[in-house]
């Protein structure tokens, strides 16, 4: 594991923030988590681009520049020798002593971390997994990319001592997106996403699914679907950095259309890997 913590290279034992740091007592910044693939990064300037737009949103400015951040990501990954690796990026207002105003002089706590990364079990993806429904019960500005992760961290616990991969979130009976992907279904032969609006995170799979759908002739629209529209849809997969493009077969206990991957799910998930082994940018 390879840390870079404003800029300097530091031993992950001794890396260390403040006490005050706004990131740790208001969830004040914003992080990534872009993946990289037999040594190239997968869509790194896409991460980089949605980060300065949430850094916009919330007033913060990223004092150590953007191309000094790509630079450190990029000598991070060389350092760390890993082929395939995610990369968490956070970056915070940094620290000041509490008070909820911002402070009138900061600069940023940003930090890079280079972990290994293995591909998860090749069954999640042939046999598809399990999902469970919640209600969404973020805030309301799931756009920006902020630690604020505590309402996605339960959601995703329920998950799992449900035994389930995904908690899939609506708000009223309307899917939005899931704890950490963005939901998909089929209907009608047609692939349906949530609109990219402030209920969700734009996710740069998300739109990779989406640029697939269009370059092989795959129906699809960006529109509001209702928690009917996913128990009765042909299929369901969520995507994600980490995710990738994954097949969602049985949600809150009940069946989803065969009850295996579907024929869409499966021609995305193909193409997606094709991807994965030529994209470097
Ligand atoms: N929605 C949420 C809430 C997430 O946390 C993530 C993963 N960061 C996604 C969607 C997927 O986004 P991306 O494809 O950019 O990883």
């Amino acid at each position: 594991t390879v840390v870079y913590l404003n800029g300097e290279r530091v031993d992950y034992e001794n890396a260390r923030i403040s006490v005050e740091d706004r990131g740790f007592q208001f969830g004040d910044g914003i992080y990534e988590v872009v993946r990289v693939y037999g040594g190239r990064f997968f869509y790194l300037d896409r991460h980089l681009a949605r980060m300065k737009k949430g850094a916009d949103e919330i007033y913060l400015d990223m004092d150590f520049g953007l191309d000094n951040l790509e630079k450190v990501c990029r000598q991070a990954l060389k350092e760390s020798g890993f082929k395939d690796a995610s990369v968490y990026i956070q970056v915070t207002r940094g620290a000041y002593p509490r008070q909820h105003t911002f402070p009138p002089e900061s600069s940023c706590t940003w930090v890079v971390i280079v972990r290994e990364a293995k591909a998860q079990p090749r069954e999640f993806y042939e046999n598809g997994v399990m999902g469970i429904t919640v209600p969404d019960e973020r805030w309301n500005r799931c756009n920006i990319k902020t630690v604020q992760l505590l309402a996605n961290s339960i959601a995703k616990e329920k998950a799992k001592k449900a035994g389930a991969y995904e908690a899939i979130f609506h708000r009223g009976g309307c899917v939005t997106e899931a704890s950490s992907s963005n939901v998909f279904i089929v209907r009608n032969k047609k692939l349906l996403t949530h609109p990219a609006n402030n209920f969700i995170l734009h996710g740069i799979t998300r739109g990779v699914v989406l640029e697939i759908a269009r370059d092989n002739k795959i129906d699809y629209s960006e529109e509001v679907f209702s928690l009917q529209d996913l128990f009765e849809a042909e299929e369901v997969f969520v995507s994600g950095t980490m995710t990738e493009v994954m097949p969602i077969v049985k949600i809150d206990g009940k069946i989803i259309g065969d009850g295996v991957p579907g024929e869409i799910t499966r021609s995305i998930m193909k193409a997606y890997d094709a991807l994965t082994k030529t994209i470097d940018q």
